[in-house]
């Protein structure tokens, strides 16, 4: 069973999978029934029928799902989609990438979380830490959100959340 179907080149995907598919499916039974396709943002924009995402020319990294029904049975297409020169030009180590990854999988744990249906967005970001902070990479994430809270790359509004983010994050040992 594999979580990634990776249609990029960088094997920070496998690499992931590979660290943390065992304590995911364990803490998350429902995520082994999905495939993650994990694009690049190129190869993502030249897919047929997926979902648009918004603001992705500014995103290091992205989720999409869509869930549709073909009469018979819920078919679900969730996707990571990866900004190569983006992460390149924050400089993120493998280890910041990862615990973004975690993050957009947490995104995607959560869309079936009805409990979050009528979340804010804030709300929504935090429980996709709180699976990063469950898998160990509090810190890294934090790191990544240092990163772009000192890029000039986003809104005021976006900055804040990065900053709520980071204080949550930095409690997250009672998780
Ligand atoms: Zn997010």
């Amino acid at each position: 069973m594999t979580l990634f179907n990776n249609h990029t080149s960088d094997n920070i995907f496998q690499d992931f999978e590979q660290k943390f598919k065992p304590i995911l499916y364990q803490k998350y039974p429902h995520l082994s029934t999905l495939h993650i396709d994990c694009y690049t943002v190129v190869q993502y924009n030249q897919q047929k029928n997926i979902p648009l995402i918004d603001g992705l020319c500014n995103d290091t990294f992205a989720y999409s799902i869509d869930v549709t029904n073909d009469g018979e049975q819920n078919k679900v297409f969730a996707a990571i989609v990866i900004s190569p020169e983006l992460c390149e030009s924050f400089n993120f180590t493998e280890m910041e990438k990862m615990a973004a990854i975690g993050h957009e999988v947490g995104h995607i744990i959560h869309h079936f979380n009805e409990t979050l249906s009528n979340a804010g967005n804030m709300m929504v970001e935090i429980k996709a830490d709180e699976v990063v902070a469950k898998l160990g990479m509090a810190e890294p994430l934090k790191s990544v959100l240092h990163k772009l809270r000192s890029s000039n790359r986003y809104s005021k509004e976006q900055c804040q959340l990065m900053d709520l983010r980071i204080q949550m994050l930095s409690c997250s040992e009672d998780y």
